[in-house]
């Protein structure tokens, strides 16, 4: 017998919101593929465990997700967004866009016939007004393919109802910042286990953004692992325009390690305890004493004091051995960003 068991693609958050999103389109018998996008922005980690993930979100929210990593074109997404940034580096209305164009290129791989988000209308300030969702649908090329099953009733009907592949009568008319229709919903279906909405977007954290945003503006050709890097360790630009990383603990250092980029001096103490580093951008000699000077400074305090230690230096296998001591608080303070 043929299967003529409709399909819907819908782009998972991870969130509430479009847990519910595919639930509610799931009940009505509609077959439900979900898309978690993932950048070094959001969800990277994920990668790491694909397998474990794919299978939690399956038993606990019922939903068979796909996890893609985007990680390229999001980092030229981030030069120049057309609707610009939110609050922080947050390109909301553009990064929706790029996930629905993303998600309306695999709708024929996946034998989807419309796409599904879990936006809510008026419940965010920048990417879920009434023209924001328009302007979001016309620039992703998705009018008519995109149902909002949260929200659905108040909008106008899209083609998959229209069409009587979905039943709009039994989509929602939620609105605005009130959760408590959400929470309701959520137990109707049983689901207890969610993250609070809004979290796990780096982009939008005051801190971690604006230091994204000012390697954007210092930096022209940036790779995943600039970011990767970013994201690690304490973190120095040297006056003469330097970038020293230095691990906070093992695991930071391995992860250090792991992000060397050819040209890049890596740091590590030679006899004493101490952490491992970074110099990407080295101007010269004298940047590289100055980072060997920082990781004598985070080196075991009680070993090192205010005397010397040696730091192995290396750049493409090119060796050296610096001894030097550390550098004062009140000298480094200045150089650590945020
Ligand atoms: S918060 Fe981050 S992931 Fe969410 S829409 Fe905005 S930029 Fe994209």
């Amino acid at each position: 017998m043929k299967n003529n068991q409709t399909t819907a693609l819908t782009l998972y958050s991870g969130g509430l919101d479009s847990t519910l999103a595919c639930r509610v389109v799931a009940a009505q018998g509609i077959k439900v593929v979900a898309v978690k996008f993932v950048t070094p922005f959001f969800g990277y980690e994920l990668l790491q465990k694909q397998d474990e993930y794919i299978q939690k979100i399956k038993e606990t929210a019922g939903i068979d997700i796909i996890l893609r990593d985007v990680t390229l074109p999001y980092l030229e997404l981030l030069k120049k967004p057309a609707h610009g940034f939110g609050k922080n580096f947050n390109p909301c209305i553009d990064c929706k866009i790029f996930m629905l164009s993303e998600a309306k290129k695999m709708m024929h791989e996946i034998g989807a016939s419309f796409l599904v988000t879990g936006e809510v209308i008026g419940q965010r300030p920048m990417s879920q007004r009434r023209d924001a969702l328009r302007v979001i649908e016309r620039d992703s090329d998705c009018e008519g393919i995109l149902v909002r099953p949260l929200c659905a009733k108040n909008l106008v009907p899209t083609q998959a109802e229209l069409d009587g592949l979905i039943d709009r009568e039994q989509l929602h008319a939620f609105s605005g910042r009130n959760r408590t229709p959400q929470i309701k919903l959520a137990k109707q279906f049983g689901i207890t286990d969610y993250p609070s909405p809004g979290g796990g977007c780096i982009l939008a954290d005051p801190i971690l953004g604006l230091r994204i945003e000012e390697h954007y503006q210092e930096h022209k050709n940036i790779i995943p692992e600039d970011i990767l890097l970013l994201l690690t360790g304490r973190q120095f630009k040297l006056p003469t325009g330097g970038w020293v990383v230095v691990g906070r603990d093992y695991p930071e250092d391995i992860k250090i390690e792991n992000l060397r980029q050819p040209g890049d001096w890596f740091l590590e103490t030679k006899e004493v305890p101490g952490p491992s580093a970074i110099l990407r951008y080295s101007t010269g000699p004298e940047e590289l004493e100055t980072a060997a000077s920082i990781v004598v400074r985070y080196s075991k305090k009680s070993v090192v004091g205010q005397g010397s230690a040696v730091i192995i230096a290396d750049q493409d296998g090119a060796r050296h051995e610096i001894d030097t001591r550390p550098l004062d608080d009140a000298v480094i303070q200045p150089w650590q960003k945020k």
